[in-house]
């Protein structure tokens, strides 16, 4: 390993400019090498809860991000005429599912670019498509046919990555697990209807939601989608068969879907998530080489809500290992994989009937849904039902699929959650004032 070790980092999304902030910082050289000719700054509301927010503070990005919180109200789930069926206020009381931090993808993106950009060599419109050991480093071919050596390779290539398909290869059953769905998500021009509330609409086999974006000058929209062979298929499509699969899956319905379906064509912000996990054994090779970070070693999927908690926790435990084991990868990685497993196991346990439950595919089911949600938002609005019991209710399946996932943070995970915090303290304690933050 050289004195100064450098460290190549594929994808520029969430999780690679993260790590980079805290690698310059602890004497560390860094490069991104990103497919795309910028950052990417598609991608509508994410959400950061608990060790994902305290993980930003030590990175020194969470005032940036705060000062761009997108605020709505709460959440209408409405029927084909926009009138309620529940209605769920945001609120800030402890127990509340809606709350902490929700920020559009393209700021939070932006921050960490903005953060590491003076420091790390960023490469656009390029990608690896080699990767050789040699003696303990590796050498790395780019799509532009550069060739360079680096002490370590993290591939923070998101779901699809190639950085995993090139140093793990391709296992029979793919690292990749479908949860049989997807979401086309984009922005729409402001229009005198939308409000300072989400509205979700529930209909049988498509839901829609629209959520105000902080100027109040546009609206992000969800279409959501659950069918296993029709998400196979349109994962794979260039954009513009995407819109059009959309535009003609979700014809027919009413409510303001065919306002937002007259937008889709010219949309700039277009992009289609897939709903999936990845899992994998190991994190890094054995030879301790190349090691994945975030989405593309352990996404926990979009029904979550934790992808960018989980990419930006990560991205601190393996900068801190890494510091802490300086001179010994094999030894920092193999802290990564001991000190973040538990965490991921967490994050990416669903309940049962996750997605399902709130993708009813029948006129039946929707009818059944929407009694539970109208049940769900009166006994809140009485009192009869705290917030807290929100976890009991078919409601919360709602709320998983809309990310709203805080209020399993706040309870069943939270002892995780204070491991995590312990941890992060535990290492910069252990550098002896080259503290990771
Ligand atoms: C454009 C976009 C929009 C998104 N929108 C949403 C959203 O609305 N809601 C939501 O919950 N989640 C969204 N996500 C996913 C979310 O960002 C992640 O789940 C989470 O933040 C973890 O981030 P990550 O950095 O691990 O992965 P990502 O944010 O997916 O970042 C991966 C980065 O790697 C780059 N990349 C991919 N392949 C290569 C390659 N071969 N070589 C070099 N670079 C490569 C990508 O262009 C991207 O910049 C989106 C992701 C992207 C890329």
């Amino acid at each position: 390993m050289t004195s100064t070790p450098h460290i190549l980092i594929s994808g520029a999304g969430i999780a690679g400019p993260a790590l980079a902030v805290l690698l310059n910082r602890n004497g560390f050289n860094t490069t991104i090498v990103e497919r795309s000719t910028s950052i990417r700054i598609e991608g509508q509301q994410i959400d950061l809860v608990g060790p994902g927010i305290q993980a930003a503070r030590f990175m020194g990005v969470e005032q940036a991000i705060r000062k761009r919180i997108v605020h709505d109200d709460g959440m209408r789930v409405v029927d084909e005429n926009d009138k309620d069926i529940g209605r769920f206020p945001v609120s800030n009381s402890v127990n509340s599912p809606v709350r902490e931090i929700e920020i559009l993808r393209g700021d939070m993106a932006d921050a960490f670019y903005q953060a590491s950009k003076d420091e790390t060599e960023y490469i656009f419109g390029d990608s690896i498509t080699g990767l050789t050991g040699k003696d303990d480093r590796v050498t790395v071919k780019l799509t532009s046919g550069a060739e360079r050596d680096f002490d370590l390779v993290v591939g923070a290539d998101g779901l699809g990555s190639r950085t995993r398909e090139l140093a793990f290869g391709k296992p029979k059953e793919g690292y990749v697990r479908s949860l049989k769905g997807y979401i086309g998500t984009f922005t729409i021009p402001w229009a005198p209807q939308d409000e300072t509330w989400s509205r979700f609409h529930l209909a049988a086999g498509r839901n829609v939601l629209i959520r105000p974006d902080k100027a109040r000058k546009q609206s992000g929209v969800y279409l959501c989608r659950i069918n296993d062979n029709e998400t196979d298929e349109i994962v794979g499509l260039p954009q513009a068969e995407q819109k059009a699969l959309l535009k003609k899956i979700f014809s027919g319905m009413g409510w303001e879907v065919p306002r937002i379906l007259d937008h889709i064509d010219a949309s700039e912000t277009f992009y289609l998530l897939r709903t999936a996990r990845v899992k994998m054994d190991s994190w890094s090779t054995d030879k301790g080489r190349v090691v994945v970070l975030g989405d593309a070693g352990y996404a926990p999927s979009g029904v979550t809500g934790l992808g960018t908690t989980a990419a930006l926790v990560g991205a601190y435990m393996l900068a801190g290992c890494l510091t802490t084991y300086r001179g010994d990868i094999k030894a920092a990685l193999a802290a990564y994989e001991r000190d973040m497993r538990p965490f991921i196991n967490k994050a990416q346990v669903l309940l049962p009937g996750v997605p399902d439950v709130a993708n009813p595919q029948t006129e039946a089911g929707t009818t059944a849904l929407r009694l539970a949600v109208k049940t769900s938002s009166f006994a809140l609005s009485t009192g009869v039902l705290t917030a807290a019991t929100w976890l009991f209710t078919p409601l919360l399946f709602i709320g998983n699929k809309l990310g709203i996932v805080k209020a399993v943070f706040g309870g069943s995970a939270g002892e995780e959650k204070l491991r995590v915090y312990e941890k992060m303290r535990g290492i910069e304690e252990s550098v002896d004032g080259k503290v990771v933050r």
